[in-house]
């Protein structure tokens, strides 16, 4: 770690609200800058039960990623996988659109036991993350099932049919959450985001619509942010209008919203206190209606998340003089 990184360490703890691999990006960065002051919000609205197991896409990619087991080529998965359960299942005409690495496996079938013996999520993905030797909290935003649906023209898909199975190719003309209304908060994530010395709130580049919106609907949690006495800021997953990958700009087309930068700060209007941009979309600054920082957003390297995450936190330490500095409401000028 470079010394410039280390300057960011400050005291206080962060929350990272984060989807999958875009996601996972930066919360490593923040990891290597914070350690165990770090709690990761993760979605869990693209879990799925499939072949009688319960899969957390996301919170897996959490895991595999702050513990250096994940793939860096495909993006998903542990690297080093082998694929012999796959293959044998292929042979007995099983379904294979799911693809399941053979170490991927073991967390599957740990989690589904476990769900079974009727442990929460939180305890076993908190076991995982001890065993995995990371020491930031990797917290699921609830102990309830909340699953994502795709409205499409065609009907109503769960979201890894229309995610993996489909690869996006269906038009989205809406996305709710099911099971959503009746689901809680997670008690460890109510304690992070009730932390007396929470510094920052951090809204990942994740897909706002698909990775953090069924975090944001579970009953609460905007609530929770809301009254944290910390700044809430989000970085844009579009740079230039495109999405680095995924279909983030697809749907805000479909759903008729702009492909821009103005549109995510619009569409975490009342949540956020300042959005991180890049450089391609710093012609849109003036247009924004809140405190922007503009920044290098492309995560490529180690470094880059780094130095993102540490400008994400200065940007935040900025915000939260700034609110300090000024004078209550109705004082006199
Ligand atoms: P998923 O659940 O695996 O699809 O992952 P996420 O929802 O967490 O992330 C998908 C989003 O991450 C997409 O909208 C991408 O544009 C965005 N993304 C991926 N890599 C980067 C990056 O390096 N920089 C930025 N700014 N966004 C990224």
């Amino acid at each position: 770690m470079s010394g410039d990184a280390l300057s960011h360490i400050g005291p206080g703890r962060v929350v990272a609200l984060c989807g999958g691999v875009g996601g996972a990006k930066l919360a490593l960065g923040l990891y290597r800058l914070l350690g165990e002051d770090l709690s990761v919000v993760v979605n869990t609205g693209d879990d799925f039960e499939h072949l009688g197991l319960a899969i957390s896409p996301d919170v897996d990619t959490v895991l595999y990623t702050l513990s250096e087991r994940a793939d860096k080529e495909r993006g998903w998965g542990r690297e080093a996988e082998s694929w012999n359960f796959l293959g044998a299942l292929s042979e007995l005409g099983g379904e294979t659109w799911f693809q399941l690495g053979d170490k991927d496996l073991a967390l599957h079938v740990l989690r589904s036991a476990a769900l079974a013996r009727g442990e929460s999520l939180s305890d076993i993905v908190a076991s995982f993350a001890q065993h995995f030797g990371i020491k930031a909290k990797i917290l699921p935003m609830s102990d309830d099932p909340i699953r994502t649906v795709v409205e499409t023209p065609e009907g109503n898909l769960p979201f890894q049919r229309y995610f993996v199975e489909g690869r996006c190719e269906e038009e989205v003309i809406g996305v709710r959450f099911d099971g959503v209304d009746t689901a809680c908060v997670s008690k460890p994530v109510i304690a992070a985001l009730k932390a007396p010395d929470l510094r920052a709130i951090v809204i990942c580049p994740s897909n706002p619509f698909l990775s953090i919106d069924p975090i944001l609907a579970t009953p609460g949690m905007q609530h929770l942010i809301r009254s944290a006495k910390a700044p809430v800021v989000a970085v844009s997953p579009l740079i230039g209008g495109a999405a680095v990958k995924g279909p983030t700009a697809k749907i805000m087309t479909e759903l008729k919203v702009p492909a821009t930068v103005q549109a995510i700060a619009v569409h975490y209007r009342g949540l956020i206190d300042g959005l991180v941009i890049d450089q391609a979309d710093a012609a849109q600054r003036e247009d924004l209606e809140l405190p922007c920082s503009v920044s290098h957003t492309l995560m490529t390297t180690e470094e880059d998340r780094v130095r993102l995450a540490g400008e994400v936190l200065d940007f935040a330490n900025k915000l939260a003089l700034e609110a300090e500095a000024a004078p209550p409401r109705g004082a006199a000028s």
